[in-house]
């Protein structure tokens, strides 16, 4: 008997799993699934009409959504009101269900600068409908990402920034998150069984604002990297 795996016949090819470039690796991140936290930073929350009562909360991209860095950011359709929320990005090598907060940190490859795009008049409207976000946050080339920083040491804690043609937009700590990212791992994995290959979106300090075809928007987190494209 054979010992090499079946490759099951595919009426198609597959699609190319998405990868990210890792930091002093050739070899890359591929990319399961996109968590994203909302909400976790209280003047964010405020700014997007949520109270102190309201706590974080998750919602989803698809794993194809990312950008690697050099990528290409078109001007997504349907939309007049693109915003940038600049986002700490965790990347797991780890996972499993009902993860306590002080195993967290085992489960995290890495991290690297994000910005979740959203279609903030699409995504307003489904608010209003009480309808679901996917059509604001799920939509192509809408998580751009920098390359993977392996972790060591304690997860990034400071300044998060982004600007848009030089112009200071989000300028916050990763500290004020209302989640930290132990916590958001746990809180997760209440609600998924995670796998290595998931990125986590942690949330955005306040300032988001619009963006428009020509901008250059560059970002950074203190002691992860930076990002940068021109949206086209
Ligand atoms: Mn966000």
């Amino acid at each position: 008997m054979s010992t090499q795996p079946t490759v099951p016949e595919t009426v198609f090819a597959p699609p190319a799993t998405p990868l990210v470039p890792v930091e002093g690796s050739a070899a890359q991140f591929p990319v399961r699934r996109i968590l994203c936290v909302g909400r976790n930073y209280a003047a964010h929350r405020a700014e997007m009409g949520g109270d102190e009562r309201d706590p974080p909360f998750f919602f989803t991209k698809p794993a194809d959504a990312v950008v690697p860095p050099g990528g290409a950011v078109p001007y997504p359709s349907r939309t007049a009101d693109l915003h940038h929320e600049i986002e700490l990005v965790v990347a797991l090598k780890g996972g499993g269900a009902n993860i306590p907060v002080d195993k967290a940190l085992d489960a995290i490859f890495g991290y690297a600068v994000g910005v979740d795009l959203t279609r903030r008049d699409l995504q307003n409207a489904a608010k209003a409908k009480g309808q679901p976000w996917d059509a604001g946050k799920a939509f192509d080339h809408s998580a751009p990402i920098s390359a993977i920083r392996p972790a060591s040491g304690p997860p990034p804690q400071g300044r998060i920034h982004i600007t848009v043609n030089g112009q200071p937009r989000q300028d916050g700590q990763v500290a004020d998150m209302i989640w930290n990212v132990p916590e958001i791992v746990a809180e997760a994995s209440k609600l998924w069984t995670l796998a290595a290959g998931d990125l986590i979106f942690t949330g955005t300090p306040e300032g988001v604002a619009a963006i428009v075809r020509g901008d250059r928007v560059e970002g950074a987190v203190e002691g992860v990297g930076s990002i940068a494209f021109t949206v086209s």
